[in-house]
């Protein structure tokens, strides 16, 4: 990369954050009366340099997730991936799609149907399947992608009929509000999340809540999550290019 230098010590204080972090999570999952593998804490890697990046998977970070396919691909091969679950959780453009079909383990931010159809063709076209969560538009806000929360019933029967795209779970946003606020938000998602997997709808398996980042995964966890997603926090505040 041109003109990268290495910062040490941000280096250390990533490794610092992802394992106070990681307790952190244990420490909370504990506290919501949950067991400790519960919960896993995804490290959000996007525009963080790998150099940054690996010193943490080589702790044992297990699970991550990139926004951008551009990034996401570029950086496959200078990561220490072996045995790392990777996730694509940024808005996801059908033209995209193809770019990542058979090279992701998940897919977090399906949100329409025309999307799970894409994905559908393209990884039957690599011979894949992907597993995919449906992201919900928790507080109906305008600016925001993901489904709308009286609509996602309807968007998950539609892709169970889908060839090569399983539903594994939701993912939400909350809006930007206090902590308190965000709690309201998770618990209403986690009682949707609930009330869904009583339907037991036919090739839908509601086994992942994704919910919190960095400023309030604490109140995610203590509603459900499953997955929190964590990026500033252990890597610092992102600079965009
Ligand atoms: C960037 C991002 C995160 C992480 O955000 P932080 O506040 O830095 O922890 C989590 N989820 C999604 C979908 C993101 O785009």
């Amino acid at each position: 990369m041109d003109g990268f230098i290495l910062d040490e010590k941000r280096v250390q204080s990533c490794i610092d954050n992802y394992k106070r972090i990681k307790e952190d999570v244990a420490q909370t999952a504990i506290k919501a009366g949950r067991s400790v593998d519960d919960v896993r804490l995804m490290c959000v890697t996007k525009t963080v340099e790998p150099e940054y990046i690996n010193p943490v998977l080589d702790l044992g970070a297990d699970l991550i997730g990139e926004n951008r396919v551009q990034e996401y691909c570029s950086k496959l091969d200078t990561l220490h991936l072996d045995g790392v679950e990777k996730h694509i959780i940024g808005h996801l453009q059908t033209n995209k799609v193809k770019y990542i079909a058979g090279r992701v383990d998940m897919i977090e931010s399906v949100d329409s149907l025309k999307l799970a159809k894409e994905i559908s063709k393209e990884f039957k076209k690599a011979d894949a399947t992907a597993n995919v969560l449906v992201e919900v538009n928790i507080g109906r806000e305008e600016s925001k992608s993901g489904c709308d929360i009286d609509e996602l019933e309807e968007l998950l029967y539609q892709i169970s009929e889908l060839d090569r795209i399983k539903v594994k779970g939701l993912m939400t946003i909350p809006p930007i509000c206090d902590e308190l606020q965000a709690r309201k938000y998770f618990a209403l998602m986690n009682e949707k999340f609930l009330e869904l997997r009583e339907k037991k709808i036919d090739g839908v398996e509601m086994q992942t809540l994704s919910m919190g980042m960095s400023a309030d995964y604490e109140a995610a966890i203590l509603e459900g999550s499953n997955i929190v997603r964590v990026g500033s926090a252990i890597f610092g505040a992102r600079k965009y290019f």
